[in-house]
């Protein structure tokens, strides 16, 4: 089977196709499908916002559609950055990711280290061409470090230090990432219910 992944971010459309390669899933990007929108992700849960990405590049195509909403969610912080993860910092560029690290780095300066707890969640939501539709979770559990460290992943992933591995997700490969990450658990899911 064939999907249109509703996204233009690079990294999760490799993990995503990566994970469903297996079970015989391609995953197309937006360009493949010959689309250059940027969908307004105005929901005020992940949930909302995967079901916002996923309907309309079923609508403009009638095509099967898959989509990823994610994020970040500290504890000593009330669950923020949460939805707004990807615009924390408020800058949209290239430098987002190193600006959204530092801004957490700051909020949890004065936070001791039993207090730094957080959970990385994704919000998979898949559409197919008869209109029906596929909606999961999945998280992975960890605390936020004081420095970033590793060089793999994107987001915040060199600050947070994957429970059971005292390592950051930035220090995993790609292979392990991507059998332990929230996007992967939400996508186990996803294929059960497929299934
Ligand atoms: P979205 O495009 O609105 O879903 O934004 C997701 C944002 O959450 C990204 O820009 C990252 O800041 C963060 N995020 C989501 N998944 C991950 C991940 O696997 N590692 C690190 N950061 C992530």
């Amino acid at each position: 089977m064939k999907m249109i992944a509703a996204t233009n971010n690079i990294h999760k459309l490799e993990e995503i196709r990566a994970i469903l390669k297996d079970k015989g899933i391609t995953v197309v990007s937006l360009a493949d499908a010959g689309l250059t929108v940027e969908i307004e992700e105005n929901g005020d849960s992940f949930t909302d916002n995967a079901l916002i990405k996923a309907r309309e590049v079923w609508r403009l195509t009638g095509e099967a559609a898959i989509a990823d909403d994610s994020g970040l969610e500290v504890d000593a912080l009330g669950g923020q950055p949460g939805v707004k993860s990807a615009r924390y910092s408020g800058e949209t560029g290239d430098d987002k990711d190193r600006k959204n690290n530092e801004k957490l780095k700051a909020a949890l300066r004065t936070v001791p280290d039993g207090k730094r707890s957080a959970r990385f969640c994704s919000a998979i939501a898949a559409v197919f061409p008869n209109g029906k539709e596929i909606i999961v979770e999945g998280y992975v559990y960890g605390k936020i470090g004081y420095t970033e460290k590793g060089g793999n992943g994107f987001g915040y992933d060199p600050l947070f230090i994957v429970d059971g591995y005292g390592k950051t997700m930035a220090e995993l490969d790609s292979k392990e990432k991507n059998k332990i990450s929230h996007r992967a658990n939400a996508l186990k899911e996803f294929v059960k219910k497929l299934e």
